[in-house]
Parts: structure tokens; C-alpha cells; sequence
């Protein structure tokens, strides 16, 4: 039986994008090819948050634990390899098991699963069948992985995708993808992959999802669209603010949705931050 290592499994609402406010069940794998450093620093300069947590992470036995950090990547712990003690590799057959305990129903209704990061799409894409497979997960009906766009789907996995959407007519797959701009800290050539991105929209739906909080990130962003358009993606456009913590989301979230109407995208809030300061688990 496969296993994932996987940092949090939880159910709250959708906070973000597409899906914002459905019932959702939040499956974090660990790992991640980014580091996003620069979130929420002045440009140029990258954060060192995380390190002073990791000084002291023996302090630390559980995810809920740990401190939210306000720079850098707020997902800190699910890809750091500091903290990887605290992602358990886990059997398909425990986290279907652990998916049905926390389920209201102890079956799939409504809810949707995410499959977020970390970078979900990275070596994990062989043992999701597994998962998907599973006899406790055949109700469901909506997955959205939550990837930052650089990774290509493998052929098994891209065949996978298709026929289990195919077996039911009411199965949906989503990639909200956030892709990383120069504010993150990571190079425009190493995150914004306009040929990847084009490849997920011929198993399902996608769209970005661009993190924002200054005029310069919004040129960044308009760039970014000009290079995902002259690829040919189809998809829809979201702006988001920058800010895992809600004095940082607060300050940026008008500016940012006034900036989206401009240009006839989307706005996404970040509604964990609102509803839940953005804590562990939500
Ligand atoms: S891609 Fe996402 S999970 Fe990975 S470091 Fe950047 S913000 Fe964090």
C-alpha cells in the first residue's frame, strides 16, 4: 500500500479562489521545490522567520503548536525540512480512514477535497491513485489541487485524472494554481510556466491565483497574464492579497480587489485569515 507524508488533514471551509466558502477537506503533503522567502519583505530581501522557530523547534510536538509567521512562506512547516518530524508518511488506508472520522456525515456529501502544500504535485503524483482508489473516498466528487504551477503531471497520473473524471459525470478537477511573481523571492524563470499550467486545463479546470500586494507586483501579475495568455491558457484570473496574518491581509485586501475589478479579473480573499487568524488547522 502507498504512503504520503503528510503535514495536516483537516476540515474547515474553502478560504480562497473557486471554491471560497464550500466544505472542504484539506490534505497537506510535505514538501516543496520553493522556498518564498520574500513574501512580505521589502524587495530584494528575503525573511528569516522561520529560522528563528526552527532554533527552538524541539519545543514543538504538533503542527497547531507552531507559530504563524507574518514573511515568507506562511506554510513554512510543510515543506521545511526542520519540521518535517512532525509530517507522519502515512498509508493510503490511514488517511481515507482519518478523512471518514472527521467528515460531519462520516461519508463525502458535499464536501470537496483540496490537495494542497507544500507542493502537492511534486513525487506524490504516483501515490494518489492509491488514495483516490480507496473504497471510503468514492463519493467523492470535486478535488482541487492547490500547486504553484511547475510541475508537470505525469502521463500515468494525467490518464489517471481523466478516466476518473470520465467514470462519473459529476467529477470535477481543479488546479488553482499560484504561480509565484517576483514577490515571493523566487525567479520569474523558475516559477511562471505557462506551458505546464496549459497542460492541467486538458484534464480540468484551472486558473491562477496571483498573490499581490504593491502597484509593482500588480505589473508583475499583468506580465505574468500576457505570458499564461500567449500559451493559450483559457482560465480565469484571481488576485489575492499578500497576508497570513489579518493586520497585513487588512491593509491590502480593498486595494487589492479594486485592482482586480480594474482589469476585469477576480478577486479571492483569503477568508482563514478573516473567519480564523489564519491558525494551523484552518
Ligand atoms: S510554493 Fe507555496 S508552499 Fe511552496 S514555499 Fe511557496 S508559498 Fe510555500
Amino acid at each position: 500500500m502507498s504512503k504520503i507524508k503528510i503535514s495536516e488533514l483537516f476540515y474547515s471551509v474553502q478560504g480562497e479562489g473557486r471554491y471560497m466558502g464550500v466544505p472542504s477537506i484539506f490534505l497537506r503533503t510535505f514538501g516543496c521545490n520553493f522556498r518564498c522567502a520574500g513574501f512580505g519583505m521589502p524587495r530584494g530581501e528575503l525573511s528569516n522567520e522561520t529560522d528563528d522557530i526552527a532554533r527552538v523547534v524541539q519545543m514543538y510536538n504538533d503542527y497547531k503548536e507552531l507559530p504563524l509567521v507574518s514573511t515568507g512562506c506562511d506554510s513554512y512547516a510543510s515543506w521545511d525540512p526542520r519540521f518535517k518530524h512532525l509530517s507522519p508518511l502515512l498509508s493510503t488506508d490511514s488517511i481515507a480512514n482519518s478523512i471518514m472520522d472527521i467528515l460531519p456525515y462520516k461519508e463525502w456529501q458535499d464536501e470537496h477535497l483540496v490537495i494542497t502544500g507544500g507542493e502537492p504535485l511534486l513525487g506524490w503524483q504516483r501515490q494518489y491513485p492509491d488514495l483516490l482508489d480507496h473504497p471510503k473516498m468514492h463519493g467523492l466528487k470535486e478535488i482541487t489541487f492547490e500547486t504553484n504551477g511547475t510541475q508537470k503531471l505525469t502521463p500515468e497520473f494525467k490518464h489517471y485524472l481523466d478516466d476518473w473524471t470520465i467514470a462519473n459525470w459529476d467529477r470535477e478537477i481543479t488546479f488553482s494554481v499560484s504561480a509565484k511573481l517576483p514577490a515571493s523571492g523566487e525567479s520569474w524563470e523558475d516559477a511562471i510556466k505557462p506551458e505546464v499550467v496549459c497542460e492541467y486545463e486538458q484534464v480540468g479546470t484551472a486558473y491562477l491565483k496571483l498573490v499581490v500586494a504593491t502597484e509593482q507586483d500588480i505589473a508583475d501579475a499583468e506580465c505574468a497574464v500576457g505570458a499564461f495568455r500567449s500559451a493559450g491558457f483559457k482560465g480565469h484570473i484571481y488576485l489575492m492579497p499578500v497576508g497570513g496574518v489579518e493586520s497585513v491581509y487588512t491593509l491590502n485586501a480593498k486595494n487589492v480587489a479594486l485592482a482586480a475589478m480594474k482589469r476585469g479579473w477576480r478577486y479571492s480573499d483569503r477568508l482563514q485569515v478573516p473567519l480564523f487568524k489564519n491558525e494551523w488547522g484552518t
